[in-house]
């Protein structure tokens, strides 16, 4: 069986923390390039554009552009287009995301239209939520960029994108379709990206219940980093069990 062509690395947990690089992982995200192994960064951060993660890992020694990452922000308006064509989106999300929906040709509006898409939105307001339960009782779609329940920072954690995703359910008895890790969709945006096959990846993660739980769904081979948010006593609890299980990225061989 031919070695793996591409790692996908998550971010948060497992090449950063908040603003601190994980020690060695430029050192390790270059050693892998220069074997001839396509690196990808997959995040189901819906805050930012491309753009925007790329120059954060830049600014961080760790090599980047925008074409090497997926986010759940790109991924989302990618996968309307695909499934339903050019669409009318209300988002409650940050600019990262709204940059992303139109740069995929969406137009963004508050009424009368096809998708309400649901992201991290440190705005978010009564009147988001009022307006989005208007639009799915009237019709539209409800898609959520990810439902992760919290966002770690460096000192604690922060609601997620997955606490505004159950308010808009709980309000309109809808669930939504979700893009993000440990969902098909990301994965099948990525796949189509870069032409991968799924064999050909190693998916690597810090979270069980998103990063292994994705690759595995997905067919992936799967690395677990204890750099972050799951512990080993984790997998039995889960039952979501990654075929490798490693310090940290800088133990990739
Ligand atoms: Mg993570």
């Amino acid at each position: 069986m031919p070695g793996p062509a591409a790692y996908i690395f998550d971010l948060d947990g497992v090449v950063y923390h908040g603003n601190s690089v994980i020690p060695d992982a430029a050192e390790t995200i270059e050693r892998l390039r220069a074997a001839g192994i396509r690196v990808v960064f997959l995040t189901n951060n819906a805050t930012r554009t491309r753009e925007a993660i790329a120059a954060k890992l830049e600014g961080m020694g760790i090599r980047c552009s925008a074409g090497d990452v997926i986010s759940s922000a790109y991924a989302t308006p990618l996968y309307i287009k695909q499934q339903y064509g050019t669409s009318s989106i209300f988002p409650i999300g940050e600019q990262g995301l709204v940059t992303e929906l139109e740069c995929a040709g969406h137009t963004i509006a508050r009424q009368d239209v096809d998708f309400v898409v649901v992201g991290l939105d440190r705005q978010f307001t009564y009147d988001k939520l009022a307006t989005g339960l208007d639009n799915i009782r009237n019709g539209a779609r409800f898609i959520a960029t990810n439902t992760d329940a919290m966002l770690p920072t460096e000192n604690n954690f922060l609601p997620g994108a997955g606490s505004m995703v159950a308010a808009l359910a709980a309000a309109s008895g809808v669930e939504p379709e979700v893009v993000g890790k440990p969902n098909k969709p990301i994965m099948d945006v990525l796949l189509q990206e870069y032409g991968l096959k799924v064999w050909e990846c190693t998916m690597v993660g810090d979270r069980l219940e998103t990063d292994i739980l994705a690759g595995i769904n997905a067919g992936m081979h799967t690395v677990l980093v204890l750099t972050g948010a799951s512990r080993i006593e984790d997998i039995e609890a889960l039952e979501i069990r990654p075929e490798t299980i490693l310090d940290s990225i800088a133990d990739i061989e």
